[in-house]
C-alpha cells in the first residue's frame, strides 16, 4: 500500500507540475515512480518507465489545451529539427545500451545534465546581480536551439531527464509564465510521441494494461487543475524564481544520482577484474535451485540468487551462500517476463560485473492436471511462458554479454535444467512435457552456435526429484518407486544430486563436451527387458 500511495503521488505530481511549473520541474516523478514500483512484484522497475509515458503525455495534453492561447509554435518549431535527430541517436543508443553497459551512459548523461543545470542557474544569477537585476530578455539563436533540441533529445530518450534543459532554454526568454508552461507542454508532448516506437521496441510497456494506466488519469486532471490555479495565483517573479530554484535542487539531486550510478559501475567493473566466478541461478529460492546455488558457493562462485516470491526462503539461501565464504546477490524477477529477464540480467551485471555461469532452472508445473483431450489454452501459456520462452530469452541475453566478455573469461557455461518429461509422455500434462522438450532442442541450439566463443552448453534431465514441486504427487511416486521397480535405483532424488551433476560442469570436468545431456534420474532412461 505504501508504495502505491507513492505512484499515486508521483502520478498527481505529473498533472500539478506540467499544469503548473512546465514540465522540467516534474524531474522527481520518474525517480519516485521506479522507486516505489522496484517494491511491487507483479511491476517492477521498467513498468514504471512503461506506465509513466503514456501519463505524462496526458498531462502534457492537458496543459496544451489549458494553455492553448499562449503557445509559442515559434520556440517549438526551432527546437523540433534538433530533438528529432536526438531521439533517434537516443533510441538507437538505448537499443546499443540494453544489451552492453546502458548504466555508464545514464550515469554519465545525469552527470552532465546535473552539472550544466547547477552552473547555469549560477551563471544566471551572476549575471543578474552583474547587470544590478536589469538582464534583458535573452533570444537565442537558430543554431543553438537546433543543439539544445538534439542534447534534450538524446537525454530525455535515455534517462528521462531534459526537463532542466529545456527550462534553462526557455527562462531567459521571459515568456510570459502561462506561454513558459504551455510551450513546455507542447514541446515534451511531442518529444515523448517520439520516444515511443523506441520504448515499445525495448519492451518497457510489457507489464502495462491499458487499463492501469486509464485508471491513474484523472489523477493527472486533478493534479493539472491545482496546477492551473496555482500558477494563476502566483506573480511572474516568484514564478520564475521558484523555477530557478527547483532547477538548481534538482540539478544537485542528478549529478548526485550519475556519481552513485558512475561509482557503482566502477565498483562492477573492478569486481570483474577479480578472479572470483559468478552463478546467476533462477529459481534459486527452493528446491533444486537452492540446492545448485549452495554447491557453487561451495565451489567458490559469489551467486545470484533469482527467485519470484518467496523472499524469505531467497533470504536463508543467500545466507548459506555467505557462510561458504561468497557473496550473494538477491534478484526478484519473473523469468516468464521480458522486461524481468533484462532487469536481473542488469542487476547481476551491476552487482558483480559478470556472469560465468547460467543456470535456467526456474520452472513451474501446471496448476492442474487435465488431459491434453480436455486442457484449456490459459496453462499452456503460462507454463511455456515460463519454462520455454523464459530460459530461452535469458540464454540469449546472458549468452550476448557472455560474448562481449569471453576473450577474458574463462570458459562461461549456461545450464538448463528440463526433465524426463523431455521425452516420458504424460498426457496429463502436455504443456510441461512440451516446454521440457523445448528446452532440449534449446540446449543443442546453443551450443552449435556459442561453441566458436568458447561457451558450452549443457542439459540437466532430473527424474523424480523430492522438492515442493512433487509434494502434491509424493504418495503415487512412492509407490511407483519404492514398490513397483519405476526406477532401477529404488529411491526419490534430492535436490543435491542435481547440484553435484551442475557442480561438475561448473568445475570444468566435462569441457570438451558440448549441447551434452546428462541424466540424473536414477536411471529411469534406460529401457530395459
Ligand atoms: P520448486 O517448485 O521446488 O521451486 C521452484 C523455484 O522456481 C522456486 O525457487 C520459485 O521461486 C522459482 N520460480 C517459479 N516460477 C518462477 C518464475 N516465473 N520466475 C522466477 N522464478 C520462479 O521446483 P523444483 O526445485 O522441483 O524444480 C526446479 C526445476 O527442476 C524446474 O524447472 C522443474 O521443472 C525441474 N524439474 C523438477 C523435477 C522434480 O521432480 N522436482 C524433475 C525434473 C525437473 P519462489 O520460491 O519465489 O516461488
Amino acid at each position: 500500500m505504501l508504495w502505491w500511495s507513492i505512484v499515486i503521488l508521483a502520478i498527481f505530481l505529473i498533472g500539478l507540475t506540467k499544469s503548473g511549473f512546465g514540465s522540467g520541474a516534474g524531474l522527481m516523478i520518474a525517480p519516485m515512480t521506479t522507486f516505489a514500483m522496484a517494491h511491487i512484484p507483479k511491476y517492477g522497475t521498467d513498468a514504471a518507465l512503461g506506465l509513466l509515458l503514456p501519463l505524462l503525455m496526458v498531462g502534457d495534453f492537458i496543459a496544451i489545451w489549458q494553455y492553448r492561447r499562449l503557445l509559442s509554435m515559434k520556440i517549438v518549431r526551432r527546437l523540433l529539427p534538433g530533438t528529432i535527430i536526438g531521439v533517434v541517436l537516443g533510441s538507437l543508443l538505448l537499443r546499443w545500451f540494453v544489451r552492453q553497459q546502458k548504466e555508464v551512459a545514464e550515469a554519465l548523461v545525469n552527470i552532465d545534465i546535473g552539472f550544466e543545470s547547477v552552473f547555469l542557474v549560477l551563471l544566471h544569477f551572476y549575471r543578474v546581480w552583474r547587470a544590478s537585476g536589469n538582464l534583458p530578455p535573452y533570444v537565442p539563436r537558430i543554431w543553438r536551439s537546433f543543439l539544445v533540441g538534439a542534447f534534450a533529445g538524446i537525454s530525455s530518450t535515455i534517462a528521462h531527464a531534459a526537463g532542466p534543459i529545456i527550462s534553462l532554454h526557455l527562462l531567459p526568454q521571459r515568456l510570459e509564465r502561462g506561454m513558459f508552461v504551455g510551450t513546455c507542454a507542447l514541446y515534451f508532448f511531442l518529444m515523448n510521441a517520439l520516444k515511443l516506437p523506441a520504448y515499445y521496441q525495448v519492451g518497457l510497456f510489457e507489464k502495462i494494461s491499458p487499463q492501469l494506466a486509464m485508471m491513474f488519469v484523472p489523477l493527472v486532471i486533478v493534479g493539472a487543475l491545482v496546477g492551473y490555479l496555482v500558477n494563476r495565483r502566483i506573480n511572474d517573479r516568484i514564478f520564475t524564481n521558484t523555477l530557478y530554484v527547483i532547477t538548481f535542487a534538482l540539478g544537485w539531486y542528478i549529478l548526485a544520482k550519475g556519481g552513485i550510478q558512475l561509482r557503482l559501475q566502477i565498483r562492477g567493473g573492478a569486481m570483474s577484474s577479480s578472479s572470483t566466478k559468478v552463478a546467476l541461478v533462477t529459481g534459486a529460492s527452493r528446491g533444486i535451485g537452492r540446492a545448485i546455488t549452495i554447491e557453487l558457493a561451495n565451489c567458490g562462485f559469489d551467486c545470484v540468487i533469482n527467485y519470484l516470491r518467496n523472499a524469505d526462503a531467497a533470504n536463508e539461501v543467500k545466507q548459506a551462500v555467505e557462510s561458504a565464504g561468497q557473496r550473494g546477490h538477491l534478484v526478484q524477477a519473473d523469468v516468464g517476463e521480458s522486461a524481468d529477464r533484462r532487469r536481473l540480467v542488469d542487476e547481476s551485471y551491476n552487482a558483480f560485473g559478470r556472469v560465468d555461469l547460467l543456470v535456467n532452472n526456474a520452472g513451474i508445473a501446471p496448476d492442474a492436471r487435465v488431459d491434453i483431450l480436455e486442457a484449456g489454452e490459459e496453462s499452456f501459456d503460462r507454463v511455456i511462458k515460463v519454462n520455454l520462452k523464459g530460459p530461452y530469452f535469458l540464454s540469449q541475453l546472458v549468452a550476448q554479454k557472455m560474448i562481449v566478455g569471453s576473450a577474458s573469461a574463462d570458459r562461461p557455461k549456461i545450464i538448463t535444467i528440463s526433465s524426463v518429461s523431455a521425452y516420458a509422455a504424460s498426457t496429463n500434462r502436455g504443456e510441461y512435457c512440451i516446454a521440457k522438450a523445448g528446452l532440449s532442442m534449446m540446449t543443442k541450439l546453443y551450443a552449435a552456435r556459442l561453441a566458436e566463443f568458447g561457451i558450452n552448453v549443457y542439459e540437466i534431465r532430473p527424474g523424480i526429484i523430492e522438492t515442493d514441486m512433487t509434494g502434491p504427487v509424493k504418495a503415487k511416486y512412492d509407490k511407483l518407486i519404492l514398490e513397483q521397480d519405476l526406477t532401477p535405483i529404488h529411491r526419490w532424488g534430492k535436490p543435491e544430486d542435481v547440484a553435484n551433476a551442475v557442480a561438475a560442469i561448473a568445475t570444468d570436468r566435462l569441457p570438451f563436451s558440448t549441447g551434452e545431456v546428462i541424466n540424473v534420474d536414477g536411471g529411469f532412461h534406460l529401457r530395459r527387458l
